[in-house]
């Protein structure tokens, strides 16, 4: 690990709360490795403060920020700049310095997609249900559309929330991409005799409410061929665990996060991580976050 002195350069994380983050761990690895002179830092932003996070960071020569749980929707304001698809998600998790200001970017997308591509998830032409349609779910939607995925059932406890991303992604789609919006209590009503990529994008399951799945029931896990839970603590939820238990792939978000982490340093740093250096890190997250349960 490098000293910190006069030319340290700073990058921090924006949440409320952030004490549990592993994204220090993620930016210092990545620091270490291509022997960079920077210092990633969390900060708890209390309600109300994030204006003046965001204007103190740049003032203070900051070359970038994380953003997370709640600020993705308001740090929008900030921005000098939104990149599209931050836009077209409607949330920012990485700013990236810029002459004028930090411009925005949402990173959470395409982590998640190399997460998927990684552990060989392929979405092209495929039929995928969203379970969720807040934050996070959002970003999905814009992959699946992004990507090529022929077929997109949204269910959500909320069914307006549900049909308002339906309608959004739909009104995108500049090729065939069939949309359908559901109320969560009408999952038990899915076609039988089809296999779907599910994406699990709420927070049911979450430690430490970790004896509850989004669905209960066993018998839709016999539809589910991948199960892709948003989730990283714990590191196997129910909704993994009946996934594997019906025979269908399981997978946690934590590649996601460490993907997401590595975009915006790539983007803060003009560097490209290479699948090597990921690989090395992704151990040292499971072993903090093993460390945590
Ligand atoms: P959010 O905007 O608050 O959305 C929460 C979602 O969960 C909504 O769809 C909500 O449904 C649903 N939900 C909450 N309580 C529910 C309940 N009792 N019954 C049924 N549905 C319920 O949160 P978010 O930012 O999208 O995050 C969702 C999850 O993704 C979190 O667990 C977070 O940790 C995870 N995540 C992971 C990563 C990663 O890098 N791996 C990144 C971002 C988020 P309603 O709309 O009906 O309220």
């Amino acid at each position: 690990m490098r000293e910190i002195d006069s030319s340290t350069k700073c990058i921090g994380l924006l949440g409320h709360p952030v004490g549990h983050s592993v994204s220090p761990a993620i930016h210092q690895a990545l620091s270490d490795h291509f022997g960079l002179n920077l210092v990633y830092t969390a900060h708890d932003v209390e309600p109300g403060h994030l204006k003046e996070a965001v204007e103190g960071a740049y003032a203070l020569g900051y070359l970038g920020l994380n953003v997370t749980v709640p600020y993705k929707q308001e740090v929008m304001q900030y921005c000098c700049e939104l990149d599209p698809v931050a836009e077209a998600i409607g949330a920012v998790n990485t700013l990236v310095r810029t002459e004028n200001g930090f411009k925005g970017y949402n990173t959470d997308m395409p982590g998640l997609y190399r997460a998927l591509e990684e552990e060989g998830v392929k979405i092209f032409g495929k039929e995928v249900i969203l379970l969720g349609a807040g934050g996070v779910a959002r970003a999905v939607g814009e992959m699946l559309l992004k990507y090529g995925a022929g077929w997109c059932y949204i269910y959500n406890r909320n069914v307006e929330k549900a049909c308002d991303l339906g309608v959004e992604l739909s009104r995108r789609a500049s090729r065939h991409f069939e949309v359908e919006a559901h109320a969560l209590s009408e999952i038990s009503k899915l076609p039988d005799g089809k296999d779907y990529v599910v994406i699990q994008a709420t927070s049911i399951g979450m430690a430490p409410d970790c004896d509850r799945a989004i669905v209960e029931d066993p018998a839709f896990y016999e539809h589910v061929r991948v199960g892709v839970d948003l989730i990283f603590n714990p590191f196997e939820t129910k909704f993994m665990r009946m996934t594997r238990e019906a025979g269908g792939k399981a997978m946690n978000g934590l590649k996601m996060l460490l993907y997401q982490g590595i975009i915006a340093y790539e983007l803060w740093n003009d560097v490209k991580v290479d699948e090597e250096t990921a690989k090395q890190i992704y151990p040292l997250l499971e072993s903090i976050l093993n460390g945590k349960q």
